[in-house]
């Protein structure tokens, strides 16, 4: 962080700032040049307040040099690690974690089934939508908490894991029997009651990408679950917004290295709310692999086009199936290619941890 001082400031000035930081704990250097008086903080501060500063009598500017989501980092892995004992780290697998199932849980005949085919075609997860953020007031807005319960039932049966999206609070308490992990929706990013909300607890949490948020944006809002003691957060590009109509939303690829350099935290890609067209899922499922994605979330059903909800970017267990087989082999090459680069073993690359996997499945029947 650097202090910008005001032009005409005094030597005492100037001590009686050094004095106000050293007071605060703060290390810091003085620099004089012939046009400017500036204050290099040497001390971590990137967790410290902007006004703590900014308030100081002879500062006029504060600028920030690093991001102010240190928990997020990539550099805090270990800090982080250490610093929470209430759940044990997970990772999504060894594998592409494929997150797969129903825009909305229907009916527990439905989501049973669906579990099932979509584990045969290689999902480790089943998700499905049971509180469910609507456009219009007017469409399905899921079953609920009968909905929470057909999911928890499915994927009992199926030896799945469950993720399922909570909007509010209130229904935080409602979920947590029923779900493995809780999802953050795309617009609720910004609600930060609710981030700091489902931080205190100790599911791990899907924190999907707003519809216009900014990377900048999207880290601190991990930050403020993360804050809260709950460090197993999955991060989900899910398409942004912008002047393109033939497509749902805008799926923002660079995002996924981009947040893998900025953070140590696992990101997956949803191509189905990013594109909104089922042709264009395969294609993006195998880029985001591609580009380094740890995962993927797909809208799957059984008859795609009687879906309740987005019936136009559903696609079928089949065609799941062979998204699988596509990215599984995209993601060996990689760790192979890695492999060499490095000279390092393929089964290093497997990170310790509670694996938050479904038991291994075969081809899709
Ligand atoms: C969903 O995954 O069901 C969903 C509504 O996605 P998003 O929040 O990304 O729109
Ligand atoms: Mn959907």
């Amino acid at each position: 962080m650097l202090l910008i001082l005001e032009p005409t400031i005094s030597r005492e000035g100037e001590d009686l700032l050094l004095s106000n930081l050293s007071s605060l704990g703060v290390q810091a250097k003085l620099i004089r040049s012939a046009v400017q008086t500036t204050v290099f903080i040497l001390s971590d501060v990137r967790s410290q307040p902007t006004h703590v500063f900014s308030r100081l009598p002879g500062v006029v500017k504060v600028v920030r040099l690093s991001p102010t989501y240190p928990l997020v980092s990539k550099d805090a892995s270990s800090v982080v690690s250490q610093s929470d004992s209430r759940s044990a780290p997970f990772t999504l697998g060894p594998g592409p974690a494929i997150m797969a199932g129903p825009c909305s849980v229907e009916g527990l005949d439905q989501i049973i089934g669906l579990a099932q085919r979509v584990k045969r075609a290689g999902a480790t997860m089943l998700r499905g939508g049971a509180f469910k953020p609507r456009t219009s007031p007017y469409e399905f807005p899921g079953l609920g908490l009968e909905g929470l319960r057909f999911l928890a039932q499915a994927g009992k049966e199926t030896q799945l894991p469950v993720v399922s999206e909570i909007m509010s609070i209130d229904q935080i308490e409602l979920a947590l029997p029923f779900v493995d992990i809780l999802q953050i929706g795309a617009r609720n990013m910004y609600n930060y009651d609710l981030l700091r909300e489902v931080g205190r607890t100790d599911k791990p949490i899907l924190l999907k990408r707003g519809l216009s948020a900014t990377i900048d944006e999207y880290m601190h809002a991990a930050e403020y679950i993360l804050l809260q003691g709950n460090k197993n957060v999955i991060l989900c590009e899910r398409g942004i917004r912008t002047f393109e109509q033939a497509t749902r939303n805008t799926l923002d690829l660079s995002a996924v290295p981009l947040l893998k350099s900025l953070t140590h935290l696992p990101v997956i890609v949803d191509p189905s709310h990013a594109t909104g067209k089922r042709s264009l899922v395969r294609p993006m499922s195998r880029a985001a692999i591609a580009c380094g994605a740890d995962g993927l979330m797909i809208e799957v059903h059984d008859v795609p086009n009687m879906s309740i909800s987005d019936a136009e970017q559903a696609i079928d267990p089949q065609e799941l199936a062979l998204i699988v087989q596509d990215v599984r082999a995209i993601k060996e090459a990689l760790q192979a290619s890695q492999s060499a680069d490095t000279g390092v073993s393929k089964t290093s690359l497997v990170t310790p941890g509670r694996a938050l996997v479904g038991t291994a499945a075969s081809g899709e029947s």
